[in-house]
């Protein structure tokens, strides 16, 4: 890690005189304008933004007195602190300038910063772009001759320090935020880019050709690009294609972190994540390239890492391993997709903090499924006392909806939950079908599509597949059993509710363990494991 030192005495003295008429700025950094409540201020030439909105431009800045550090792309920066109102402030401009970063008043009002190229190399079939900042990339190939061209964007060439240049590539500040580079080749080019985890680096390969030949042009001399056929479609690229690059964590709380992937193309709609047995969340962008490997890992609070993945035949996967359930919703613009990754309802806290309500299916004249002289409602009392028992212990509000052989309607059973202003609602059944012993194991249920349920529901599905020794029959939409309306007693909860399908009563091998103390106990405590899981709860050993 390196350590700069950001605050020079002349700066903070400049500053001084224009103190007193601090106006509203906007910022755009690279290439990405992120939004800042309360706002960027311009104050002289030098452009403030509130310490705590500095992850919206990726920066981990930590304030100590008048005093922060300022995390850039593994860069330390120690810089000072300005106190506008009770808000410690830093000054972007400074900081920027002190990691090499071009920075210019686009406006009166919006601060631009660049990345500043500082090496440009074509060695063999690649072609490596070094800046200060990560940048979003497009790349592409063109005919007549063939050329590999890079369009870095958010960049800037710096006249007074030009890049330093390896192979013959050409390089131009194409338009006031582009610099493209240009690599000449002599076969249709296919581009492959890189997923090398570096960060402020966009890399591209290609092969094509026998032989790879670059232009002649002297190392290191802009001249204009050529632009003459870039509208064409490059030949060998994949079609259609959209370039994901710059990972930005915009936001990163404890309650919601906001990761931004910048594209360039038209970025895929209706996105969705999905959620592994080993708790790793997916999000699959079809058609895409990784065009550029700049921050190509990115952790926060809520994030253990999250970064691409090419898959083998092609388009791209983000990938991310979180260190506790998250819901992850995916949306997408024409120029970012944003991935929210908020704490879901009723998470948070500890058992103890949470009331939950344990359901123990059927009871009294309604016996459930039945086999021989056994009942569902038997068994269902037995675990559900078991998950009462052991959550009580863990400091847990327990409410039952009977602890002894009664009838309780079906509606009433989630209202009991609704009174008692419940987190959960946790509704314990053994399953039954025509044919004995056709089938076998746990399933869990939850309402609909609604996200919290379900990941309640994968949460305690998990820990009952590791202990019960039965198949792991998996989660299920209650639409599946009830298309209309789902099943009535997560239809009427107000909490994240589930439902589960312990084992099959007519199934010998189920059968056989519900009779036994020690099966019903493992499935009551995988299920206060579940629980505890997703409220993200940390555990002892
Ligand atoms: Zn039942």
């Amino acid at each position: 890690m390196l350590t700069l030192l950001a605050s020079a005495p002349w700066m903070v003295m400049s500053m001084t005189a224009a103190m007193d008429n601090p106006v509203a700025a906007s910022v755009t950094y690279c290439h990405y304008t992120p939004a800042f409540t309360p706002a960027a201020l311009r104050m002289g030439d030098e452009c403030f933004i509130p310490a705590k909105l500095a992850g919206r431009i990726g920066w981990a800045c930590t304030v100590r007195g008048d005093n922060a550090s300022v995390i850039v792309d593994g860069r330390r920066v120690d810089t000072f602190v300005r106190r506008i109102g009770t808000d410690p402030y830093i000054a972007l401009r400074t900081v920027a300038a002190s990691i090499g970063a071009v920075t210019e008043w686009g406006s009166d009002t919006n601060l631009r910063v660049f990345s500043k190229l500082y090496k440009i190399s074509a060695i063999g079939r690649g072609l490596e772009v070094r800046g200060t900042l990560p940048v979003k990339s497009n790349i592409f190939a063109v005919k007549s001759p063939h050329r590999v061209v890079v369009d870095v964007m958010g960049a800037r060439i710096d006249k007074a320090s030009l890049p330093t240049t390896e192979g013959n590539v050409r390089y131009s500040q194409f338009n006031d935020n582009t610099v493209r580079v240009v690599v000449q080749v002599d076969a249709p080019p296919i581009l492959t880019a890189s997923a090398m985890p570096a960060k402020l680096l966009t890399s591209v390969a290609w092969k094509g050709g026998s032989s790879v030949s670059l232009d002649a042009l002297p190392s290191g001399q802009a001249v204009k690009p050529v632009v003459s056929s870039i509208a064409k479609p490059a030949v060998g690229l994949p079609s259609p294609t959209v370039s994901v690059g710059v990972l930005i964590l915009a936001k990163d709380t404890v309650k919601e972190s906001l990761i931004t992937i910048l594209v360039s193309g038209v970025a895929p709609q209706q996105l969705s994540a999905k959620r592994d047995d080993a708790g790793v969340y997916w999000v699959g962008l079809p058609n895409a390239r990784v065009a550029s490997a700049a921050m190509g890992e990115i952790s926060g609070v809520s994030i253990r890492s999250a970064s691409f993945v090419e898959r083998p035949g092609g388009g791209v996967n983000l990938r991310m391993e979180l260190k506790r359930p998250m819901g992850v919703k995916v949306s997408s613009t024409t120029d970012n997709i944003s991935i929210r990754i908020v704490e879901p309802k009723s998470a948070g806290g500890t058992l103890a903090s949470k009331t939950i309500v344990v359901d123990a299916g059927h009871g009294g004249s309604d016996g459930g499924a039945k086999f021989g002289g056994l009942r569902e409602k038997d068994f269902t009392l037995a675990i559900a006392k078991m998950v009462a028992e052991e959550l009580t212990e863990n400091g847990t509000t327990v409410v039952v909806t009977r602890d002894d052989d009664r009838f309780i309607g079906l509606n009433e059973r989630p209202k009991v939950a609704n009174r008692s202003d419940a987190d959960f609602f946790i509704s314990i059944h053994i399953n039954s079908n025509t044919r004995s012993n056709s089938q076998s194991g746990t399933f869990t249920y939850y309402h609909r599509d609604n996200a919290d349920c379900k990941l309640l529901a994968e949460c305690i599905q998990a820990e009952i597949a590791k202990v019960s020794g039965l198949p792991n029959r998996g989660i299920r939409s209650d639409r599946k059993e009830a298309p209309a309306n789902g099943f009535a007693v997560l239809r009427g909860s107000q909490m994240p509710a589930v439902l589960v399908e312990v084992a099959y009563i007519n199934n010998a091998t189920d059968r056989g363990l519900l009779q036994t103390w020690e099966f019903k106990k493992r499935v009551a405590d995988a299920i206060v494991r579940g629980m505890r899981t997703y409220i993200g709860e940390q555990q002892e050993d």
